[in-house]
């Protein structure tokens, strides 16, 4: 190679970098304000967190989860944090009627959409696959199919209004994760129908975004609950990680990584060495769950 050629690819490399990064546009708070978001599996967690950062936004806050005590005190907070709107409607996810039941709450009660965040998860046990069948089906339609049909029946709105879907997964989506097999299963699912989609939005032209967040250990009680005895990896917070899913879904980006140094960095061996990665998840966890 010659000596131009060794100092001209390094500085495009430099310049392509410069201009990828200088072009893309700073998150703003007024970028969601008076946006119509659904969030669901919003009674707690990072679901909860994203529905109080939006209310400080102004945003109109349309929530869904099972327990209605628990959507009750979220709504209370969002109003006093500021809302333009807060609404909840109650139910399971088990049940794809009522997932398009939800999307219709939105248009009945909002208007429009202008954001669909799909948050929720189902219950499952962190061990040893069991060889449940059954829970596996079950959790397919609660953490994917629930997610298809909520999202089949907010696309003309979205559509309308340019707007965006969210979509939160894992880094058991996109790596193989011991003890969380059908959960893991599950997430996997979601990248294969919301990446695949997001192709043919790309194709036919339509302006809607589709965010995938792939997510490290978060500190919220139920994983804390399931997975504290096992894991070597202490939590991250779920008030910055609900924020970091906004600001990427504002900012229509195509993956967001929360946090970046322990999922996107561990992911960019996935090709060049799987059993490498493979042997780094399973070193971040205890297997006899004793400490
Ligand atoms: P969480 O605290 O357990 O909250 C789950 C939410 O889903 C709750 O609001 C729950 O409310 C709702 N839900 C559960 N079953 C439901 C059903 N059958 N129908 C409708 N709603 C249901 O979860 P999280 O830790 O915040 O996780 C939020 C998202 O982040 C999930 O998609 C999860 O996979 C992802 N994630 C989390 C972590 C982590 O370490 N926390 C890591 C990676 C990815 P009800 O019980 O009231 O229905």
């Amino acid at each position: 190679m010659g000596r131009f050629q060794k100092i001209l690819i390094p500085f495009l490399g430099l310049a392509l970098a410069f201009w990828f990064y200088s072009a893309r546009e700073n998150f703003k708070p007024e970028m969601l304000k008076g946006k119509r978001v659904i969030v669901t599996g919003a009674s707690t967690g990072i679901g909860e967190q994203m529905a109080y950062h939006l209310a400080r936004m102004g945003a109109h806050v349309l929530i869904t989860a099972r327990t209605e005590a628990k959507l009750q005190k979220v709504v209370e907070r969002c109003r006093e944090l500021g809302a333009a709107s807060t609404r909840y409607v109650s139910g399971t996810m088990e049940d794809m009627a009522f997932a398009e039941h939800v999307v219709k709450e939105a248009e009945t009660l909002l208007g429009g959409l202008d954001m669909l965040i799909l948050n929720h998860v189902g219950t499952s046990y962190f061990g040893y696959f069991n060889g449940d069948v059954e829970h596996v089906r079950k959790l397919l339609e609660i953490n994917f199919l629930s997610y298809v049909a909520m999202t089949t029946s907010a696309l003309p709105m979205l559509k309308e209004s340019e707007g965006s879907i969210v979509v939160v997964s894992s880094m058991a989506g996109k790596v193989g994760f011991p003890f969380t097999v059908p959960y893991s299963a599950t997430k996997f699912a979601l990248d294969g129908f919301f990446s695949s989609l997001r192709q043919e939005f790309s194709l036919q032209s339509i302006n809607v975004s589709i965010t995938l967040c792939i997510l490290g250990f978060i500190d919220t009680e139920s994983a804390v609950r399931a997975a504290a005895d096992r894991l070597l990896v202490s939590p991250a917070p779920r008030e910055e990680c609900a924020l970091r899913i906004l600001q990427g879904a504002a900012l229509r980006r195509r993956e967001l990584y929360y946090r970046y140094g322990s999922t996107r960095l561990p992911l960019l061996l996935r090709d060049w060495a799987a059993e490498l990665l493979d042997y780094l998840v399973r070193s971040r966890y205890r297997p006899d769950g004793r400490r």
